[in-house]
């Protein structure tokens, strides 16, 4: 299915962000096509000389605020605003939550950890983050995320 414009009026902003992004289908990777922040991102002027990550522009376009939270990407391409694959960095409050309540009935990481682990790096969260979130050493993550241990997963 080809992405259409939205059938609501858009102001010129939203206008700018929906087609200053390659034309893809549905599921694949919407890239912005425009200029781009150091760090890689797409990048939208705003007012006043100011300017805002796309990704984080298209977040709020398409799904609502963001608050004081982290826009993420699930698909580790930083220059892609397709609002389906982006997540709010409050995920990783809650596994911060669901690892403090299961942190009294085990010490070892299961499976579904590392994996969880080396999604989180890979959108962006730091090693300290998630050495807190965890209850692991960061030495445990960065083994983890080197893929010096649990290679097998
Ligand atoms: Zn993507």
């Amino acid at each position: 299915m080809q992405r259409k414009l939205p059938s609501k009026v858009l102001s010129q902003r939203e206008k700018i962000l929906w087609l200053k992004s390659k034309t893809q289908q549905e599921g694949e990777c919407w890239v912005w096509l425009d200029g781009l922040h150091s760090q890689g991102y797409g990048r939208i002027s705003t007012w006043l000389h100011k300017s805002q990550a796309a990704h984080r522009a298209m977040y709020e376009l398409a799904i609502g605020p963001i608050g004081k939270f982290h826009v993420l990407h699930e698909c580790d391409n930083k220059k892609c605003i397709n609002p389906s694959h982006l997540w709010l960095g409050t995920q990783i409050e809650n596994i911060k939550d669901m690892q403090k309540k299961k942190r009294n009935l085990r010490h070892k990481l299961t499976d579904e950890d590392v994996m969880q682990i080396r999604r989180f790096k890979l959108s962006g969260i730091t090693q300290s983050e998630l050495s807190s979130a965890f209850g692991v050493s960061r030495q445990s993550i960065w083994k983890i995320i080197s893929g010096a241990s649990r290679v097998q997963i």
